[in-house]
């Protein structure tokens, strides 16, 4: 019966049904230099397989390289211009108030996992941050076995909001805390659980970059965490799932040589210059667990909201050391596909190793005492693993070889290009 249903057409792309279940794992703040050198140790054996076996590449995410922005690319199939959500904040120029993204409301077009629902697929979609939950469950019906929850509040869990309840007796662990490897652990031994109880369809399981941002590849920390995952992964495959995995973004050191970070204060140095209020910084990976960064990353942006011109904006801050590239609104736009509406008059992108804050009073760094600074946001953060468990078909051989894949491919791969 399966094999017969029709093609599901999202955001003009169309999938095939699954023959079997399709699991997409984004590990989230997953850099291509953790796989690189547990790899090179032989200590991710299923990943290590699935890229021998199946296919691999590296791929460009969404930019800006923040969480929100790359798991709506993901789960839409479409770039940041089309799915309008470019990261946690904008500012809205009539109320000089900097709205949040993080809501369903504001994500344009239609979620893959909610299409297949409404076609009558069985859909799981499980993340770390409750944050995150809403946003991948727009108008997933949960009434129709369909489940759409969050690690972090696994033990508030209802049949009515998400699809499932008690959830910690079924997966069998304790409620993980918000910092923790286990919040991501949670989310896998749960989609594994689901796999085995219920066989989905589809399962769309969404990390998050703890450890990315606590951990450089070689600490212990970070090995143990990756060698959960593969054993997961391993586990997810035995069950007859395909396993596709790709990342948010990725995770770079920004700290300097005594520990500290590497930091541009951008507001403090624009509000010197031109005065306060004329210009208005918003760091868009502000969100409420702002512990393991600081509110610190790669992008921000920057509106004119007084006298001073964009022109004169770009003209200090292409001055200043450490910035990879500082974009008008038109070019920012079209080099990284963002969605006019919600963009500044200026964007300003930091190199690797360096990031940028607002004002530094306004930052709050107590959580990042006793470890560097790991975070993201920029160009440098925005490659990502492309990983399927099973080889692709001619078709999407020819495809993966013409151009350099998006991370927002990895559902099309999945369902169209996965030998079966
Ligand atoms: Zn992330």
């Amino acid at each position: 019966m399966a094999g017969e249903k029709a093609l599901v057409d999202v955001n003009g792309v169309k999938y095939r049904w699954p023959q079997k279940p399709v699991a997409v794992v984004c590990i989230d703040g997953g850099d291509p230099a953790y796989l690189r050198r547990f790899l090179a140790e032989g200590s991710i054996p299923n990943i290590a397989r699935f890229m021998t076996q199946g296919f691999s590449v590296v791929a460009e995410g969404t930019m800006p390289s923040f969480t929100c922005p790359n798991n709506m690319s993901i789960i839409t199939g479409t770039p940041a211009s089309r799915h309008g959500i470019s990261g946690n904040y904008y500012l809205d120029v009539k109320t000089g108030e900097a709205i949040v993204m993080t809501g369903p409301e504001l994500l344009r077009g239609d979620t893959i996992l909610a299409q297949f629902a409404n076609a009558g697929a069985k859909v799981v979609s499980i993340t770390a941050k409750d944050k995150l939950r809403k946003q991948l469950g727009k108008n997933l019906d949960v009434s129709r076995g369909n489940v759409s929850f969050s690690s972090e509040f696994a033990g508030k869990c209802s049949i009515k909001e998400n699809g499932i309840e008690n959830v910690l007796e079924f997966v069998g662990m304790p409620q993980p805390g918000m910092y923790s490897m286990e919040l991501s652990w949670f989310v896998l031994e749960a989609g594994i659980k689901l796999l085995e109880k219920n066989r989905p369809d589809l399962l769309y399981l969404s990390l998050t970059d703890y450890v990315q941002h606590k951990y450089a590849p070689e600490e212990a920390e970070a090995k143990r965490f990756y060698q959960y995952l593969d054993k997961c992964f391993g586990r997810l495959a035995d069950l007859g799932a395909i396993v596709a995995l790709t990342a948010d973004h990725g995770m770079n050191d920004k700290s300097n040589a005594a520990g500290k970070p590497n930091v541009i204060w951008l507001q403090d140095i624009l509000d010197a210059k031109f005065g306060k209020g004329d210009t208005r910084v918003i760091c868009p990976i502000t969100d409420a667990f702002v512990g393991h960064h600081g509110a610190l990353g790669g992008f921000v942006r920057v509106w004119c909201t007084g006298n001073a011109t964009p022109k004169q904006v770009m003209s200090v801050v292409k001055g200043l050391d450490g910035m990879e590239s500082v974009l008008d609104k038109e070019t920012a736009c079209r080099v990284h596909d963002l969605p006019a509406d919600r963009e500044a008059d200026v964007v300003v992108i930091s190199e690797a190793n360096v990031c940028i804050g607002g004002a530094e009073a306004e930052h709050d760094l107590k959580g990042l005492e006793g470890h560097r600074l790991r975070t993201h946001g920029g160009v440098s953060e925005a490659k990502v693993p492309f990983i399927l468990s099973v080889p692709l078909n001619d078709e999407y051989k020819l495809k993966a070889g013409a151009a350099t894949l998006k991370s927002y491919q990895i559902f099309d791969f999945a369902l169209n290009g996965a030998q079966q």
